[in-house]
C-alpha cells in the first residue's frame, strides 16, 4: 500500500449532492504528494520562482556592496529569512497603528540577524567571535532566544559578508535560522556530562546539521520546522512544542535510544506533540530525521499559511497514519516499538551548581528574559578560559549553562559571571521569567516585552522576595507565542486592552496554569483575566499572592 493511495481526498467526479447539485469540489491544500504543485500563494510561488538559498550570493556580490535600496523586495521580505535575517520594525510605530499597517510598511532598513548554536558547545573563541559581531555591528545587542539562538539587531546588510566570516571562522551560522526551512536544533544544554542522562543526543545533532542544513532538497518546505533531541529525563528541550523531537528512552531490550514525538507547535491551534511509541538508535536519528522532514515536505499543506505546520497534518492523519507513511513510503521499514518517555524530572533549566559524571561541575546562569549584550558574551568566552572550562551551551529557557569547570573553580568563576549580570543564583521570578523579541523589534508586536519582563522581575523581586516555587512567567509580544504563551504558568499574550476609562492601551490575555516536563498541558485563557501592561506587576503580585496564602501542601500553582 502507498500512502498516496490513502492521503488522497475521495473523488467527487460524477457525484450528485442532495440538493441535485454535484457537491462542490474539495480544495486540495496544496500538498506535493497530492499532485498539487503549482503554488497557490505568494510565498509558495517566491520559493518556486527561486530557491532561497541562492539569496546568499546576491548578498555577498551585490546588495552588501549597493546598499538596502538595492535589494529586490522579494528577496529582503521572503528569501533573506533563510540566511537568518528578517527587517526589524522602524522605529515609532505603536501597537495600535501595527493593527493597521502591512508588514512591509514597518519595514526598517535594519535586521535582526539570529545565529543558530543547535545545542552545541560554544568555546571561547565562538563566545568571542559572537560577542564581537554584537559590539561591532549590532549596537552591542544580543539576545539569548529560547530555541539556543543569539538574536542581533541593528544590523546592516553592509556588514552581513563580514559577519559571516567571523561565524564561519568557528565554526557557527546564521544559515536557515529563519524561513520555511529546518529551523535551529534543540540539544540539551548538559549533553554527554550529566550524570542522570539517558542517552547523549550530540553526535546525532551534528550529523544531521552536516547532511542537511542548506541541502536544497529540504530548503523549501510548506513552513518552518523546529527539531529537538535530548536524552536529559527532565525534558529540557521542550519536546513537546516541536514539529520533532527525539526523546531519550530505554528499551528493556535494547537499551538506551530515543522515542520519536511529532506534531507539537503552540501559536494559535497549539497542538501537544504526539508520542508514536518507538525506540530508535542514536546512529539511526539522520535517517528518521529526514523521513519525517520529507513527510512533511510532500505532504504538508501549502495552501494557507496558517495551516501549514506539520501539526495541521499530524491532527488530521492520526499519530497511527503519520507512522505508517513513515514507515512505507520514507523508511521502508518498520520502527521498533518501544515505551514513551513520562513527564521529565524537574530542574530543566539546569541553573546553579551541579556535579557532571567526569567529578567536574556545570554551572548555569540567568540574565533577565534572555536579554545579554556584547560585552557579557565576549566576558563569558573569557571566563571560560580563564578556568579552563569546556565552554557554554545556550537554554530552551534563555539562559546559559558553562561546562566543565573544576570543583575548586567554581566560587571564582560564579562570581566572576555574577559580575557580568549572570546570577547562578537567581530569584524564582528572574529564572522563571522568560520573554519574547516584542515591540522594540519584531514588527508583528503588539506590545513591549522584554522591558516589560526586565521591570516586572524587578518588581516582582521586590513585593513577592521570598517565592519558594517556580512559577513560569511567559511575556509574549502578539498571539504566535514565541515565548511559548499557553506552556507557563501565567502566559501573557499581546494585546490592546481597555484600561479603566475606556482606552486602547498595551496589555495582555493570560492564560493560567500551563506547563512543560512535570505537568504537560495548556493554561486556561480566561477571557475575564486581560491585564493592561501597566498593571501587569498588580496583576501577578494578585494570582500569585492569593496562591501562596490558599495552597495545600505539596499543591503546585497550576494545580
Ligand atoms: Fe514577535 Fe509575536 Fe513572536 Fe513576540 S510572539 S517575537 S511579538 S511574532
Amino acid at each position: 500500500m502507498t500512502s498516496s493511495s490513502t492521503a488522497r481526498p475521495a473523488s467527487t467526479e460524477g457525484q450528485v449532492g442532495r440538493s441535485g447539485r454535484p457537491p462542490r469540489r474539495k480544495k486540495g491544500e496544496g500538498q506535493w504528494a497530492l499532485g498539487y504543485n503549482e503554488p497557490l500563494n505568494k510565498n509558495e510561488q517566491s520559493k518556486k520562482d527561486d530557491n532561497p538559498l541562492n539569496v546568499r550570493a546576491r548578498i555577498i556580490n551585490t546588495y552588501s556592496k549597493r546598499g538596502f535600496a538595492s535589494i529586490d523586495p522579494a528577496d529582503l521580505r521572503g528569501r533573506f529569512r533563510w540566511m537568518g535575517l528578517y527587517t526589524q520594525r522602524a522605529p515609532g510605530f505603536d501597537g495600535g497603528k501595527t493593527a493597521m499597517l502591512e508588514e512591509e510598511e514597518l519595514d526598517d532598513s535594519y535586521f535582526m540577524l539570529r545565529v543558530r548554536s543547535d545545542g552545541e558547545l560554544l568555546d571561547a573563541a565562538k563566545l568571542r567571535a559572537l560577542g564581537s559581531i554584537s559590539t561591532d555591528f549590532a549596537r552591542g545587542t544580543a539576545d539569548i532566544t529560547d530555541r539556543q539562538n543569539i538574536q542581533y539587531h541593528w544590523i546592516e546588510v553592509e556588514d552581513v559578508p563580514e559577519i559571516w566570516d567571523r561565524l564561519d571562522a568557528v565554526g557557527m551560522t546564521s544559515l536557515e535560522a529563519c524561513g520555511d526551512s529546518p529551523r535551529p536544533f534543540l540539544g540539551s544544554p548538559v549533553a554527554g556530562v550529566a550524570a542522570d542522562e539517558i542517552i547523549d543526543a550530540t553526535p546525532a545533532l551534528e550529523e544531521i546539521k552536516r547532511r542537511y542544513i542548506g541541502d536544497p532538497a529540504y530548503s523549501n518546505l510548506p513552513r518552518k520546522f523546529k527539531t529537538s533531541a535530548s536524552g536529559h529525563p527532565s525534558l529540557d528541550c521542550v519536546p513537546s512544542v516541536n514539529d520533532v523531537s527525539f526523546v531519550g528512552t530505554v528499551h528493556p531490550e535494547h537499551g538506551p535510544g530515543f522515542d520519536l514525538w511529532v506534531g507539537g507547535g503552540l501559536s494559535t491551534n497549539p497542538m501537544l506533540a504526539q508520542k508514536l511509541g518507538v525506540w530508535i538508535p542514536l546512529d539511526e536519528v539522520p535517517d528518521v530525521w529526514e523521513a519525517v522532514v520529507s513527510v512533511f515536505r510532500d505532504y504538508g499543506y501549502r495552501r494557507l499559511r496558517s495551516r501549514a505546520r506539520l501539526k495541521f497534518l499530524v491532527a488530521d492523519w492520526g499519530k497511527e497514519k503519520f507512522r505508517e507513511v513513515l514507515e512505507t513510503k520514507y523508511l521502508q521499514r518498520a520502527l521498533v516499538d518501544g515505551p514513551s518517555p513520562e513527564a521529565g524530572a524537574a530542574g530543566g533549566d539546569h541553573i546553579g551548581v551541579h556535579e557532571q559524571k567526569d567529578g567536574r561541575f556545570y554551572v548555569g546562569v540567568a540574565p533577565t528574559a534572555g536579554r545579554v549584550n556584547g560585552a557579557i558574551l565576549t566576558g563569558v568566552g573569557d571566563v571560560v578560559e580563564r578556568y579552563a572550562a569546556a565552554g557554554a551551551r545556550l537554554t530552551a529557557q534563555q539562559k546559559l549553562v558553562v561546562l566543565g569547570v573544576a570543583g575548586d573553580d567554581v566560587e571564582a568563576l560564579v562570581a566572576d559571571l555574577r559580575a557580568l549580570g549572570l546570577e547562578a543564583e537567581p530569584s524564582n521570578w528572574r529564572r522563571n521569567t522568560m520573554a519574547c523579541t516584542g515591540i522594540e523589534f519584531c514588527k508583528l508586536a503588539i506590545v513591549d516585552t522584554k522591558q516589560r519582563s526586565i521591570d516586572l522581575v524587578a518588581e516582582l523581586e521586590q513585593r513577592i522576595p521570598d517565592l519558594d516555587v517556580p512559577i513560569t512567567v511567559n511575556v509574549n509580544g502578539c498571539p504566535n507565542a514565541c515565548a511559548r504563551t499557553q506552556v507557563a504558568d501565567i502566559g501573557l499574550k499581546g494585546q490592546l486592552v481597555l484600561d479603566d476609562d475606556g482606552n486602547q492601551v498595551e496589555g495582555f490575555q493570560v492564560h493560567l496554569g500551563g506547563g512543560l516536563g512535570l505537568s504537560d498541558q495548556f493554561g486556561k485563557k480566561l477571557r475575564a483575566h486581560k491585564v493592561t501592561s501597566a498593571g501587569l506587576g498588580d496583576y501577578v503580585t494578585t494570582v500569585v499572592g492569593n496562591y501562596l496564602e490558599d495552597r495545600a501542601v505539596d499543591e503546585a500553582f497550576a494545580d
